[in-house]
């Protein structure tokens, strides 16, 4: 059951903006491509070099997508078919780079290097074919990814932990994982590539993104439309350079509570659909599918719960989802929980709503974009 104060959220959210009589659900799904936590091993070694893996469900959770990750998840969403026979599927927001370990290791520590996510997939054990799967799963429609930034870590954050020799991160490294920090900067979390401190530090920012989705396209092979940042909110500054690179739809909240510099915040208000100077579109999350959250929760029903809301005031059931909950690397009883609870979310929405239409984000923006009601 949905909480009274999330019930009157949940309407208020749905109330302005784009509108359809159609019954349309997509999955906003983020993190794929990201190492994070490289194996039970490394989580292992971490633990005995002192780190708390405990502060969330990603320290415990989130590694790479294997093979079985894949092919199990596929399987979940090919298991239902919308009016027009199409599978369920994930617009999956992710990150075409991985720190390179071995060159930052390489470099006694100082530097910075990253390569390229099918390399990260080559050289990792445990991972033959794996992003031959990923293409396959492109290639079928079950997997779409769009933009989630570069690296899902910030450099700065990175840099001065480097600079101060900082053990943890070290450890990190050593164990090729980026996880479980507590070590904190103001204003900047280590995960928050877009975050800064000073208002004129968003300029260096403009060259990661550009090369984000240069790679992004290098790797996928197309350029990604839809862009979400990773860890946090970009500030709106960066929506041009991210429009240069041929971002027309841009991830954001209902109230975005914008950082301005030295912890000042600013509140911006956006609807679905609404359109910035770039005439770039926002697109906002309405469901959430978080089913490690809180396990004992029913999140299939308070998600049904939010569909219904959505559809009520005729809009598209946008589903904000993590990768985490289908990771299967670590602890294979986390993907198959999640999975199991993402077949019931799905056979449940197709046998409540028959005319249901699976579709991308980019479908869905292409659609406002047309007006098509
Ligand atoms: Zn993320």
């Amino acid at each position: 059951m949905l909480s009274k104060k999330r019930k009157v959220l949940i309407n208020l959210k749905n109330i302005p903006g784009w509108k359809t009589n159609r019954k349309i659900v997509v999955f906003s799904v983020d993190d794929y491509g990201n190492i994070r936590m490289a194996s039970q091993e490394a989580k292992d070694n971490l633990e005995k070099a002192g780190l708390n893996l405990h502060q969330n469900r990603f320290d415990q959770f989130d590694c790479l997508e294997d093979r079985a990750d894949l092919e199990q998840l596929y399987d979940s969403l090919s298991s239902v078919k919308d009016q027009h026979g199409n599978s369920a599927m994930f617009t999956a927001f992710s990150l075409p780079v991985n720190i390179d370990f071995e060159k930052v290791i390489a470099s006694g520590f100082s530097e910075y290097h990253y390569e390229l996510l099918p390399d990260t997939f080559n050289k990792m054990a445990g991972y033959e074919n794996t992003w031959e799967l990923w293409k396959e799963g492109i290639t079928e429609k079950l997997l779409f990814p769009q933009s989630h930034g570069r690296e899902h870590l910030n450099l700065v954050f990175f840099q001065d932990a480097l600079n101060n020799k900082n053990e943890e991160v070290i450890a990190c490294i050593k164990n090729h994982s980026y996880a479980a920090l507590t070590l904190k900067q103001k204003n900047i979390s280590y995960t928050g590539a877009f975050g800064f401190q000073k208002m004129n530090e968003t300029e260096k920012l403009i060259p990661i993104a550009l090369d984000g989705l240069a790679k992004f396209e290098e790797v996928f092979g197309f350029k990604a439309k839809h862009f979400t940042a990773p860890g946090v909110y970009a500030h709106h500054i960066l929506e041009e350079a991210l429009a240069k690179g041929g971002v027309e739809y841009i991830d954001t909240q209902i109230v975005k509570n914008e950082h301005q510099g030295d912890g000042k915040y600013k509140r911006r208000y956006n609807y679905l659909g609404k359109k910035n100077k770039e005439g770039q579109r926002y697109i906002l999350r309405n469901c959430v599918f978080e089913p490690l959250l809180n396990p004992t929760e029913n999140h299939i029903n308070e998600c049904l719960a939010e569909i219904e809301i959505a559809f009520r005031w005729k809009k598209p059931a946008n589903i904000s989802s993590h990768r985490v909950n289908f990771c299967g690397h670590i602890d294979p009883a986390n993907r198959d929980f999640g999975l199991k609870q993402l077949r019931t979310l799905l056979d449940r929405i197709v046998k409540k709503w028959p005319d249901v239409e699976f579709m991308t984000t980019v479908e869905l923006g292409e659609l406002i974009d047309k007006k098509d009601k």
